[in-house]
C-alpha cells in the first residue's frame, strides 16, 4: 500500500469506524483527493455520501455539498457531527439561519474548522454568500442527487441547471463531483454536460439486485383479491403495496384489514403525526403491510421488506427500480410484483395531457419503456439493466433466473424484444 492508501484507510476507520470501503468508494475517494472532476453513479444505499465526506475531512479547506432537501442536509450534518467532537465540522447554509448563526458558520469556515458546507442551489446564488465563499479555500463542490439537473430524471429542479456558472463565480478550477442513483444514460449525459465535467472520471456501480425476483401479472378486476392472496401466502412477512392515488391507498388498506391482514395506509394527505405513526408501526412491525403512494419510502430503511407490490404500474422504469429497490435490502428474498393493464397506461397518459408539450413528450417516452417492460418476454432483469446502460448475461449473470419470464418462458417473442436485443 502506498502512504496515500494507508492514510485513506486510517481516515476511514477514524471518522466512520469502517475497516473496508464499499464497492467503488476507494477509487472515488482517491480520485477526489487528486483534485479531479468525478462522476459517481451508485444505487441508493451504495454509500455515495462517504465518497465526498471522507476526502472533505482529509483535505484542506471546505467542501461545498449541494443537496436538494433540507431534511437530507440536516441528517448528514448530524451524522458528521457524530464523527467529530467539533460541532463546526459541518454546517448547513440556508435562509432559515439568523444573523448570529450565519456569523458562526462563517467563522468556522474561515477558521478551517468546517470541512463540509451543505447548501441548496439557491443559497449559492446569493451575492453575499458568493462574496464570502470567494474569500475562503474551497476543496471541491459535490452535487448530490445530481439527477435533479435533468428533465429526464424523476426529480427535475430548474435551480440545479446553473450550477456550473455559479461555481465558476466561487473560484477557478474548483473540482466538481456529481453523484446520483439514476443510471439512465440520458440523465448521465445531462449531468456531465450541465456540470461541465466532460473530463470527469466516471465511477459506475452495477445496478443489479440479484436477490430480487421480478414478476408482472395482468391486472384484472380481481386485482385486490390477487393481492390479498399473495399477502396471505406471505403471512408474517413485511411488504409494501404501492397505489397511484390516495383514495385507492385508503380503500385497499381497508380491504386488507377487513380480510384479516394487518395493514396501514400512507400518503402525503395525512398530517405529519399520522404519517410518522403509520410509518413507525410498519418499521416496528406492529403491522406487516403498508399500502402507500410513492410518498412512502424516501429514506426509509427497513432491511427485511420481503415484497413490493405495485397495484398500479409506475410512470417510469426508473421509479419502478427505486420503489422495488426497497425490498430485500438485507440481501434476503425480495419479491417485486407489478400488476399491469394497458388501461392504467392510458390513465397515466391522460394525467400528463395538461402539462407542457416538452414534459409530455418525455413522460410518454418513459411510459413506453414501462409498457415494453411489462409486455416483454425476455429476462426482466436483463431488460431493466439494459435500460440503465448495463449488460446482463441472462444465462450466467447474478440472479439470472430471478424473474417470471426466465422461470416460465413464454412462447411468443414480441418484435420489440428483438429490437432491444
Ligand atoms: P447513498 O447516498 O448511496 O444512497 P449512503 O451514503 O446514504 O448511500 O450510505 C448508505 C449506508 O451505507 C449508510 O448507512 C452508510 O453508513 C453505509 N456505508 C457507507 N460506506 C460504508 C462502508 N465503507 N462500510 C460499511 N457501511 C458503509
Ligand atoms: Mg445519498
Amino acid at each position: 500500500m502506498s502512504l496515500n492508501e494507508i492514510d485513506i484507510h486510517a481516515a476511514l476507520k477514524k471518522y466512520f469506524g469502517f475497516s473496508q470501503f464499499k464497492g467503488l468508494q476507494e477509487g472515488v475517494v482517491k480520485n477526489i483527493l487528486e483534485g479531479r472532476n468525478t462522476f459517481v453513479i451508485m444505487p441508493t444505499g451504495g454509500g455515495k455520501s462517504l465518497c465526498y465526506q471522507l476526502p472533505a475531512l482529509m483535505q484542506e479547506g471546505t467542501a461545498i455539498v449541494v443537496s436538494p432537501l433540507i431534511a437530507l442536509m440536516k441528517n448528514q450534518v448530524d451524522a458528521m457531527r457524530g464523527v467529530s467532537a467539533e460541532m463546526g465540522i459541518a454546517h448547513v447554509l440556508n435562509s432559515s439561519l439568523n444573523k448570529t448563526e450565519i456569523k458562526q458558520v462563517k467563522k468556522d469556515i474561515t477558521d478551517g474548522t468546517t470541512k463540509l458546507l451543505y447548501v441548496a442551489p439557491e443559497s449559492l446564488t446569493k451575492d453575499e454568500n458568493v462574496e464570502f465563499l470567494r474569500s475562503v479555500k474551497i476543496s471541491f463542490v459535490a452535487v448530490d442527487e445530481a439527477h435533479c439537473i435533468s428533465e429526464w430524471g424523476h426529480d427535475f429542479r430548474p435551480e440545479y441547471r446553473n450550477l456550473k456558472a455559479i461555481v465558476a463565480r466561487l473560484g477557478e478550477d474548483i473540482p466538481m463531483i456529481g453523484l446520483t442513483a439514476t443510471a439512465t444514460p440520458k440523465v448521465q449525459e445531462d449531468i456531465i454536460k450541465n456540470l461541465g465535467i466532460t473530463d470527469a472520471t466516471v465511477f459506475k456501480a452495477s445496478f443489479n439486485r440479484p436477490n430480487l425476483f421480478y414478476e408482472v401479472r395482468t391486472k384484472t378486476d380481481n386485482v385486490d383479491a390477487d393481492i390479498i392472496r399473495f399477502i396471505k401466502q406471505n403471512e408474517g412477512k413485511s411488504g409494501i403495496v404501492y397505489c397511484l392515488s390516495r383514495k385507492k391507498v385508503e380503500e385497499l388498506a381497508q380491504v386488507l384489514q377487513v380480510n384479516g391482514i394487518s395493514a396501514v395506509p400512507y400518503h402525503a394527505g395525512f398530517d405529519a403525526k399520522t404519517r410518522s405513526k403509520y410509518q413507525d408501526m410498519f418499521l416496528m412491525e406492529d403491522v406487516n403491510v403498508v399500502v402507500a403512494t410513492i410518498a412512502f419510502g424516501m429514506g426509509i430503511d427497513k432491511p427485511d421488506v420481503r415484497y413490493v407490490i405495485h397495484h398500479d404500474i409506475p410512470k417510469s422504469i426508473e421509479s419502478y427500480y427505486q420503489e422495488t429497490g426497497r425490498a430485500g435490502r438485507d440481501g434476503g428474498e425480495g419479491h417485486c410484483l407489478a400488476f399491469y393493464s394497458y388501461k392504467d397506461i392510458e390513465k397515466l397518459e391522460k394525467f400528463m395531457s395538461g402539462k407542457p408539450v416538452a414534459e409530455q413528450e418525455i413522460g410518454n417516452a418513459l411510459l413506453q419503456e414501462v409498457v415494453a417492460y411489462a409486455e416483454t418476454s425476455m429476462s426482466r432483469r436483463k431488460f431493466m439493466l439494459h435500460y440503465f446502460g448495463e449488460e446482463f448475461d441472462e444465462i450466467n449473470g447474478d440472479g439470472a433466473d430471478m424473474d417470471d419470464n426466465t422461470r416460465n418462458p413464454k412462447e411468443k417473442v414480441e418484435a420489440k424484444d428483438d429490437a432491444l436485443k
